[in-house]
């Protein structure tokens, strides 16, 4: 999609820290971590956010997390890591292409502080 952060970062027009890639997903650094560990899932398929994900996209999301997981083992921190997904503007929705945040490295006790 034209004008979309993450579908340049995927398709390489802007750079970005990829930690993953496969046909259907790309992994990479948050620019600006708020944990240790912080990187992003994203689809290659442009989806506005959880709230536009279809019935045909669940194997797609599920494959997200398990990706996820297998990343934050290799980046070192186990099985403490945090999973988020912000859906509009209201709950901090700044990029409009899905991305499931993975965090970790530090205390993740919930509610977050
Ligand atoms: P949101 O607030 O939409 O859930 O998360 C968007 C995330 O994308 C933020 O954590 C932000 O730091 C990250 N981000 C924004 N622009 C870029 C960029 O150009 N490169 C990378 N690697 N991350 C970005
Ligand atoms: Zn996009």
């Amino acid at each position: 999609m034209d004008n979309c952060l993450f579908c340049k970062i995927i398709n390489g027009d802007i750079p970005s820290d990829k930690l993953y890639e496969d046909d259907d997903v790309f992994a990479f650094r948050d620019i600006s971590p708020q944990a240790p560990i912080h990187f992003l899932i994203i689809p290659k398929k442009h989806l506005r956010g959880p709230a536009a994900v279809g019935a045909d996209d669940e194997k797609l999301i599920g494959k997200m997390l398990r990706i996820g997981a297998d990343l934050a083992r290799q980046e070192g921190v186990g099985d403490a890591f945090r999973v988020v997904f912000n859906n509009g503007a209201g709950a901090g929705q700044s990029v409009f292409h899905i991305h499931m945040h993975i965090l970790g490295g530090r205390s993740m006790n919930w509610p977050p502080g």
